[in-house]
């Protein structure tokens, strides 16, 4: 059933605040802001111009939902009975084109059923439950369409207060962190963003800046994602050093060619500062490395960009993730239907070995005697060229 929206949609949810807990009704402020924000913005409107809103009724009825409804007032409705089953979104049916029409134009409204932390113990010490699944942005090596197919839009989860009491909950358990790890010396490091780019949701709800005001209070645990986004409107929050902001970098002729839709690798760098600055702890996902013809010559100069252009205050806390590509039997035959050059560097036979994931579908990995050797190799590249970077952990 499709509806319009009713021309009074509401941008707050009346005198008891939008949140429902105390824990985040309590947090810091998001600070007064006086101009214009990027997310309404030219640029952010080419990442994302949404039209169409395919909501789980739930969700549409809570605050959350209610706010995104009202950031989007020309979209069209669309009733959905689950976020995960919407088979006219997901899938790899049709081109290319399509994909990226759907993820830039549609989005999903859904409530998080399953609300579990997870062990990780290499970027972070857990993960979190997501506040969003999808991406608007489309690398050729992507593993979160494994599930929903390519064209997958953002599913924001509406039901922020819930995760964030998940988490909470789960940071009072642990207590503080007793010993140092390759995660964080002293904080319980939680990944936030699994399936989802943070920067980019941030255009649309206020998930992100609940959970960096969230985790703001929590001296015991800190927050951790991954971006390929540069969203200035993160530099509003206020995270007190309780975010970690890991800009992911490659060579640049490498991003153009696989990161889609992605902010220039040249631009996340050159955010660093700002985000430091902001109150963020600002660390680098050197991923994923790509063994191509001249590809060490390609992350020198990258390693050697960001020895000129990082200031000192950001080289003295950053460290850094390096992460060998994985591929996927799948996402290769569906990327050489709309991009077989990006494939002629991500699936190399002669390089990888298979190995069967836990959902059955063939993954792809570099064999281990090339692996060991690459990352040899970038360990190399960085104690030469970025000797302030500490890697924490290259897999
Ligand atoms: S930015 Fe991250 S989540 Fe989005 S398409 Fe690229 S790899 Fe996937």
């Amino acid at each position: 059933m499709r509806s319009s929206q009713p021309s009074g949609a509401p941008d707050d949810d009346g005198p008891d605040g939008l949140f429902g807990l105390d824990e985040i009704r309590t947090g810091s402020p998001r600070p007064a802001v006086s101009g214009p924000l990027f997310r309404d913005s030219p640029q952010a409107r080419r990442m994302l111009s949404v039209r169409e809103i395919h909501a789980e009724p739930a969700a549409a009825a809570s605050p959350r939902g209610r706010q995104v409804l009202a950031g989007f007032p020309d979209a069209e409705v669309v009733h959905a009975d689950s976020h995960w089953r919407i088979p006219e979104l997901h899938g790899n049916k049709g081109n290319a084109e399509r994909w990226v029409r759907i993820k830039s134009t549609v989005l999903v409204l859904g409530e998080k059923k399953t609300l579990t932390v997870r062990p990780n113990g290499r970027s972070a010490d857990w993960i979190a439950p997501g506040a969003a699944n999808g991406c608007a942005m489309a690398c050729a090596y992507c593993y979160v369409p494994r599930r929903k197919g390519y064209a997958n839009p953002i599913t924001v989860f509406t039901n922020i207060d819930r995760i964030i009491a998940r988490i909470r909950h789960h940071v009072v358990g642990q207590g503080p962190k007793k010993e140092p790890n390759q995660c964080d010396p002293s904080a319980w490091v939680y990944d936030v963003g699994e399936n989802n780019d943070c920067s980019v949701d941030a255009l649309i709800s206020e998930n992100t800046a609940d959970l960096v005001h969230a985790f703001a209070r929590w001296p015991t645990a800190k927050a951790s994602f991954a971006t390929k986004f540069v969203n200035p409107d993160l530099l509003l929050l206020e995270p007190r050093g309780r975010t970690r902001v890991r800009f992911s970098v490659m060579p640049p002729e490498d991003s153009r060619l696989l990161d889609i839709r992605t902010s220039p690798v040249e631009d996340r760098i050159a955010a660093a500062a700002d985000f430091l600055d902001a109150g963020y702890e600002v660390h680098f996902n050197l991923s994923p490395v790509v063994i191509r013809p001249g590809w060490e010559q390609a992350w020198a100069e990258l390693l050697r960009h960001m020895d000129d252009v990082l200031p000192q205050r950001v080289k003295e806390q950053a460290a850094a993730e390096v992460i060998m590509l994985t591929h996927n039997r799948d996402l290769h035959d569906v990327n050489m239907a709309w991009h077989p050059r990006a494939e002629e560097a991500l699936w190399r036979p002669d390089l990888q070995q298979p190995k069967r994931s836990e959902n059955g579908s063939w993954n792809v990995r570099y064999r281990n005697g090339t692996k060991a050797a690459a990352v040899e190799t970038v360990r190399g590249l960085v104690r030469t060229h970025a000797p302030w970077l500490t890697i924490r952990y290259a897999f």
